[in-house]
């Protein structure tokens, strides 16, 4: 089926043959069965015709790093921690992720699905199309299989592109913190293989950071998965420096994430080898802390940063990209342009996807967001209250509930 956009204000977008942002006016799109087949200033006729009425149009927004496979909330926890609690100190009191863990163990696949539907419009609504996705609450084979077969079939039953990712090794489970490496084995031994056999995931993530997953144990790991077809991402130096970013290069690693305490040598790693920074400033923010990464120092030394929310129960529950960029920009030393192109085409590119999605370009699915705003500047100005007038998702508007 073709269809056509017309009275169009503005497209901006990453320029992928050019590689620069582009702003393009007096231009049409034409649609061929969801993917951009034509950008001009008269595209050809079409069944279907969209008039923008004037909108500034960009690509969905690519959320690169989320972890929405959760059940139940954390909110008594917020309120421990601005009364004065750290998230390290909830996490030592028995609290933080364990409660996360009990959630997902003590739930049917059948309740975790109802329960992580709910959050998929949220990312909807402020303009994603496209979310990586992580297990890392079951921990143990069945849990993470449940997971991840959650993730699968939110994929399939919803609007939004799912990408998948095993993560076994976000925290050791407390069976296994007397003896952390027989959890490794059971990572790279039964879960791994089984994860691929059933074909759940496509990336494997580590934490990689002291007082969790050590360079060693992440390098087994990440070793392993690649030894099945996975291909490694990880959490690195969020807390303090430990390698981690040194590690993703050697493991040829897509993304490394987070990046907060990341030491020098590390960043001229990810710049050397091409690794993805990918930025969470909502996390920082969440936190209540002002150790946000320094984006710009990555920028100058020629790595590609791509930012995320880190969607999760316990350190951030932000879902909306808009608000990212603002915290990228304000705090991580971002130009808008720079942030723009790290929540969309950058983003992309660390799910090896940019190809497909992430810029507006002939070829590519018709995933558009439509804003009632001048430029791209107003993304982030609006705070918190996105001038979002429609996205659309492999060429059809989607329906407000
Ligand atoms: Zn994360």
């Amino acid at each position: 089926m073709l269809s056509r956009i017309t009275n169009i204000g503005k497209i901006v977008t990453w320029s992928p043959s050019e590689k620069k942002l582009v702003s393009l006016e007096n231009q049409e799109i034409l649609i061929e069965d969801g993917l951009i087949a034509e950008i001009g200033e008269k595209v050809g006729s079409a069944e279907v015709e969209f008039d923008a009425e004037c909108a500034l149009i960009t690509p969905g927004f690519v959320d690169s790093h989320t972890h929405p496979i959760f059940f139940g909330n954390r909110g008594s926890e917020f309120g421990m921690r601005v009364a004065g609690k750290s998230y390290e100190d909830i996490a030592k009191a028995g609290g933080g992720i364990i409660s996360s863990i009990n959630g997902v163990r003590n739930a049917t696949e059948d309740e975790l699905y109802g329960f992580c539907k709910n959050h998929i419009d949220y990312f909807l609504d402020h303009g994603t199309t496209t979310i990586e996705a992580k297990s890392g609450y079951g921990l143990t084979l069945e849990d993470e299989l449940k997971s991840l077969r959650v993730i699968k079939r939110l994929n399939e039953n919803s609007e939004l592109d799912i990408v998948p990712t095993f993560m076994g090794a976000h925290d050791f489970p407390v069976e296994f913190k007397r003896d952390p490496d027989l959890y490794i084995d059971i990572i790279c031994d039964e879960m791994i293989p089984a994860v691929t056999s059933e074909k759940l995931a496509e990336y494997c993530d580590v934490f990689c950071e002291n007082g969790y997953f050590t360079t060693d144990q992440s390098l087994r790991i990440l070793e392993t998965a690649k030894k099945f077809g996975l291909k490694p991402r990880l959490h690195a130096d969020e807390f303090k420096d430990s390698g981690a970013a040194s590690l993703a290069a050697k493991v040829d690693a897509v993304s490394a994430d987070h990046l907060m305490a990341v030491s020098d040598s590390g960043i001229n790693a990810l710049a050397k080898s091409g690794v993805i920074a990918t930025l969470l400033p909502g996390t920082t923010f969440f936190l209540g802390k002002n150790t946000y990464a320094d984006g710009r120092k990555m920028i100058d030394v020629g790595c590609d940063v791509a930012i995320a929310t880190d969607f999760n129960p316990g350190s951030c529950t932000l879902q909306s990209m808009p608000m990212v960029i603002s915290l990228a920009t304000l705090y991580c030393g971002l130009s808008m342009e720079e942030a723009f192109v790290g929540a969309t085409f950058n983003g992309a590119k660390s799910i090896n996807r940019e190809n497909e999605i992430g810029a507006i370009q002939t070829g590519y699915k018709a995933d558009m967001l439509f804003w009632d705003i001048e430029s791209i500047d107003e993304i982030p100005y609006w705070l918190g209250s996105d001038r979002l007038l429609s996205v659309m998702k492999n060429g059809e508007l989607i329906e407000e509930d």
